[in-house]
């Protein structure tokens, strides 16, 4: 499964775009988080790896925003590569590399609904990010509606 932040602004937010697509390509997606007003919204939705391509491309061509949520972020100054938040992430989201950096994996990272790295490290490295929060490392814009 992949994770990903789709963006409705003002105008497509009263539109039915995530159900159109969803059973136009009858997708089973997992909806994570919605976070949805009358100036626009966002969802989390886990998507299955064989059918990404073809849902972010109908989100595109009806003018979504749709990007791969970085949901956690690592100050690398403070982390001293102790472990303790690769042992107790539920998805193993966290490893660390032969050089002893530690890397996290955005698209596993289930962020403000887990959180249990950003509890367990000692010197407080990690950060959760919300997903309004604007701090996403890949950002691929479409135009229109
Ligand atoms: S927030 Fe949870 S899922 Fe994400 S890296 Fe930390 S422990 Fe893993
Ligand atoms: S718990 Fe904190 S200090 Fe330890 S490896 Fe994870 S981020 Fe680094």
């Amino acid at each position: 499964m992949k994770r990903i932040l789709i963006r409705f602004n003002e105008k497509q937010v009263s539109e039915p775009i995530a159900t159109e697509v969803l059973i136009e390509h009858k997708v089973p997606a997992a909806i994570l988080s919605a976070h949805i007003n009358s100036k626009g919204g966002e969802i989390i939705a886990e998507i299955p790896d064989e059918s990404l391509d073809k849902i972010v491309e109908a989100f595109r061509k009806r003018g979504v925003l749709v990007t791969v949520p970085k949901l956690i972020d690592v100050d690398s100054e403070k982390c001293f590569s102790c472990g303790a938040c690769v042992a107790l992430c539920p998805v193993e989201a966290i490893s660390i590399d032969n050089d002893y950096t530690v890397q996290f994996d955005k698209e596993k990272c289930v962020g403000s609904t887990c959180s249990i790295c950003v509890d367990a490290c000692p010197v407080r490295a990690i950060k959760s990010i919300k997903p309004n929060g604007g701090n996403h490392a890949l950002n691929s814009k479409v135009k229109k509606i």
